[in-house]
């Protein structure tokens, strides 16, 4: 958001149904974050609706690829041109997911991925800025380097480096790098133990929809990387007796986004498009089932759980 250079006002069209981080970024700015309902079957931002968002002061549009399956990057970027819009893509539960065959970060001018402990890859705390439209890199280094020039100093630009711009210690620690190196050489690994339980889920879980469950939905010209398996409970009650009985069983199944359009800074700061009620209703009916490297076994048990506490409250 420092890079796509806000001024207090502008307007930015964010899902509702993201992380506070999304809007905390347009929030810091000054900005006022523009709360758009989301897809049904995606739980992406919903690209039917945000033309209509936007307005004399819309700068940029953030998509967020949830449980990394792209946004509907191609309307996006359509609607984006026609604005003057910056498109940044939230693609921090996105490594390594596919849009028409086209990798997820390199879909909009610029993409934020995350390496925190809860993602597919993880240095503990950390992220990346990818940026694709040559306009920011410059800057880019400068507000990664506390808003100075020492990049070119360093790459022989410049005979010494100055204060030049705003900027912060954007930088990860050498421990940090060494830990996020060795998992992005062990990535293909990850990536298959994932997806095979990802796929082990769907696989025993696909008859929950005859007791009135949803299940994650890829398009077909979409790529997800096994970054989360929800399951959509038929009703808000059902999902929270869910969660409740498989914590009884020792198995965690959280809930995920409070919609942001709805919390209290969001309510005073934002602005939203119609009552968002796709976003209120699936945010109160998602579970999330536990999925991270290596959890082999355990699968079987927690679907048979499921499938146990489902049939007694639903069947
Ligand atoms: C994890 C996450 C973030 C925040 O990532 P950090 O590395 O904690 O800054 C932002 N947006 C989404 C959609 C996320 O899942």
């Amino acid at each position: 958001m420092l890079l796509a250079d806000l001024s207090p006002g502008d307007e930015v069209i964010l899902p509702s149904f993201t992380f506070v981080s999304t809007a905390n970024a347009v929030v810091l700015r000054g900005a006022v974050p523009v709360f758009v309902d989301i897809r049904p079957d995606t739980l992406n931002l919903d690209e039917t609706n945000v033309e209509a968002a936007t307005s004399d002061r819309t700068r940029a549009i953030i998509a967020v690829h949830y449980a990394g399956v792209p946004a509907e990057m191609d309307a996006l970027n359509a609607i984006a041109d026609r604005h003057r819009l910056v498109v940044v893509e939230d693609a921090a539960q996105a490594i390594g997911s596919r849009y028409r065959g086209r990798l997820a970060g390199s879909l909009g001018a610029m993409a934020a991925f995350s390496f925190h402990e809860t993602k597919n890859v993880v240095s503990g705390e950390g992220g990346a800025l990818v940026v694709n439209d040559r306009r920011f890199s410059e800057r880019a280094e400068i507000i990664r380097e506390k808003g100075t020039n020492r990049r070119q100093f360093l790459n022989g630009f410049a005979d010494k480096y100055t204060w030049v711009d705003v900027g912060s210690s954007y930088l990860p620690s050498e421990l940090v790098a060494a830990y996020l190196f060795g998992q992005l050489e062990q990535f293909a690994t990850i990536q298959q133990d994932r997806m095979t339980s990802w796929n082990v889920y769907a696989k025993g879980l696909s008859g929950l929809t005859e007791l009135g469950f949803g299940l994650p939905q890829c398009p077909a010209h979409c790529e997800h990387n096994g970054h989360i398996f929800y399951l959509i409970a038929p009703d808000a009650e059902t999902r929270d007796a869910l969660i409740v009985r498989m914590k009884a069983d020792g198995i965690d199944t959280p809930f995920h986004y409070i919609p942001l359009h709805d919390a209290p800074l969001g309510r005073k700061v934002g602005r939203s498009i119609g009552d968002l009620p796709i976003t209120t209703d699936l945010s109160a009916r998602l579970l999330r089932l536990p999925l991270y490297y290596g959890i082999g076994d355990e699968l079987d048990r927690v679907i048979e759980r499921v499938w146990h506490h489902a049939r007694e409250l639903k069947g």
